[in-house]
């Protein structure tokens, strides 16, 4: 629920601080939880139902939700709500305040120093036992409980934690699976560029946008010339090194001048940008300083360097093109055009 307030106020403000707004919504969550523990102060004969329930919140703001609440926080938010409610004067009152402040700097602890998943379930389920008990023997006291529901009360709170911790795990773990998956689908593995997948997604929907709204669209495709003489001379693994070096390259190159432009390794030597919103005359700009930067960069090899270049095929969607591959398909004999008269150099068509 954090998550999502904080998505749907980022929607309106997207440089809103979303530390700021997390200790917020723990502080409330705070607040909340100390009016629960205030009731069971003022002592309605029954205060002790909403013990777990309290128990279990603290460690759901501290442990899972990970709420950034600074001691002087709490202690302002505890202090103003006894003092509203007039239990200042009780001690039981501060117990309470502490022993729940106390669980949730310990599982914060826990949180901070995992390290095996195993270690980390017996160090939450000791804390959550620990302050569990202290809190039940307070309660046994106060409402002259009977041992025995004292006792259903400790089981009940440990099995309901151990069944949140497993499935907040695998929610977890599921969640990660995904974003690697994600990843893994889009993004190329040697070079760390988006791979042919996410392009064919992306041109697909440039080249939609470009039509509907009568933008300009450029495409570039480039290929490393004579690579497979680096490989020939230097070695597979110094032709691998060399493409990740050209990609980090360009992707800075990028950076520095529209970071919405995006670099895909659509081939195994061959690499492509969708310029969106770009003439071809604007887009060769750009490509000029990526072939000058990859021309002028000596590559590294354990005990030579060398140089290399592109050669590059630029072209500009048109009113004729009923598909990207049209586009796609002139971008190529741009590229091979270049390629048979002399390499290193860019042609435009
Ligand atoms: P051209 O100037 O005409 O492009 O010549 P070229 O040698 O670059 O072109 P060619 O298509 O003949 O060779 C491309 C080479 O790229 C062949 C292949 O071994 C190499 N290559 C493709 N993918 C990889 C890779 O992931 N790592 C390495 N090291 N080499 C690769
Ligand atoms: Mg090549
Ligand atoms: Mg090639």
């Amino acid at each position: 629920m954090t998550d999502r307030i904080i998505n749907h106020l980022q929607k309106g403000h997207p440089a809103i601080n979303v530390g700021k707004i997390r200790t917020i919504i723990g502080l409330l969550y705070m607040a909340i939880l100390i009016i629960g523990a205030q009731l069971s102060v003022e002592g309605t004969g029954n205060g002790w139902v909403f013990v777990n329930f309290q128990i279990f919140a603290v460690v759901f703001i501290s442990y899972f939700l990970q709420l950034e609440i600074k001691f002087w926080q709490m202690a302002i938010v505890i202090v103003a709500f006894m003092g509203i409610n007039g239990t200042l004067m009780i001690p039981l009152s501060w117990l309470f305040a502490g022993i729940y402040v106390g669980l949730y700097f310990a599982m914060k602890m826990v949180k901070q120093h995992q390290h095996r998943a195993w270690n980390n379930f017996v160090a939450y389920s000791l804390v959550n036992l620990v302050f569990s008990a202290a809190m039940w023997t307070i309660m046994k006291f106060r409402f002259d409980l009977h041992p025995i529901t004292v006792g259903w009360e400790l089981l009940f709170s440990f099995f309901f934690m151990t069944i949140t911790f497993v499935y907040i795990d695998s929610v977890r773990a599921g969640a990660n699976t995904l974003a690697q998956l994600t990843y893994t689908t889009n993004f190329d593995e040697l070079t760390h560029v988006h791979n042919f997948y996410a392009y064919k997604n992306d041109f697909s929907q440039a080249f939609e946008h470009a039509q509907r709204h009568q933008n300009p669209l450029t495409l570039m495709l480039f290929d490393i010339d004579h690579f497979k003489q680096v490989n020939d001379a230097y070695g597979h693994l110094t032709g691998d090194h060399v493409l990740a070096t050209v990609s980090q390259m360009i992707m800075q190159e990028l950076a520095v001048n529209d970071v919405k432009l995006q670099l895909y390794r659509t081939g195994g030597e061959e690499f492509t940008i969708i310029f969106a919103n770009y003439t071809s005359t604007q887009a060769h700009t750009i490509v000029d300083a990526i072939a000058r930067r990859i021309r002028e960069t000596p590559m590294q090899d354990t005990d030579a360097t060398f140089d290399i270049t592109i050669s590059a095929g630029l072209t500009q969607l048109q009113s004729t093109d009923e598909n990207q591959v049209d586009v796609y398909r002139r971008a190529d004999e741009q590229l091979y055009y270049a390629k048979r008269h002399g390499r290193d150099q860019i042609s435009v068509g």
